[in-house]
């Protein structure tokens, strides 16, 4: 079993020590997250591992999920947003205090691999990092899965306006909005 994650730890002797945490969190460990939406329907879940890849580059990787409520954009009613989202950080170690959040060359990072630049032994708060995955993985226009909005069963209903409009404008946006959020949100 791996322990939660502290509140701050050292990056690099959790690459040392290939440390791995997992455990919860609630919307009061994201303040940027908690003004982006309205709430949660319960607290965040992630694992995260760190070590060295088989280039010997320090990665930290896992995942962060957390289920949102937001509100939609066309029917402005409440719903819920299902994030599920990989973390898959390239830890590059920048010396001395130039730069460090600036300009960094970064060569070599494995495909898949966001480069994380850090300082020599300063202590970080890995929940930033969970944070900011899932503010990424919010949808960039939070809207009701189709046939669950209110709007869209108006504007169906409407024979008219159907005949008007573009087949189905919404499905291109609810399909990305689906993968966006990931395989499970598929299911439902
Ligand atoms: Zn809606």
């Amino acid at each position: 079993m791996s322990a939660p994650l502290p509140e701050r730890l050292d990056p690099w002797r959790a690459v040392k020590f290939k440390a791995a945490f997992a455990g919860e969190a609630s919307l009061r460990s994201f303040p940027r997250l908690a003004e982006a939406v309205l709430g949660t329907a319960g607290p965040a879940r992630y694992e995260i591992r760190f070590g060295l890849d088989e280039q010997g580059q320090a990665v930290a990787r896992g995942h962060v999920s957390m289920v949102l409520r937001m509100t939609c954009q066309r029917c402005l009613g409440e719903f819920e947003v299902s994030v599920d989202t990989p973390i898959a950080l390239g830890l590059v170690h920048v010396r001395g205090d130039s730069d460090r959040l600036g300009l960094t060359q970064v060569e070599g990072l494995a495909g898949d691999l966001e480069p994380l630049p850090l300082g020599d032994d300063e202590p970080v708060r890995v929940l930033d990092w969970l944070e900011d995955e899932l503010l990424l993985a919010l949808p960039q226009v939070p809207m009701h899965p189709a046939g669950h909005c209110v709007a869209a069963v108006t504007l169906a209903a409407s024979e008219e306006m159907v005949a008007e409009r573009p087949r189905n404008p919404f499905a291109a946006l609810a399909a990305l909005q689906a993968r966006r959020s990931g395989p499970e949100a598929d299911e439902h």
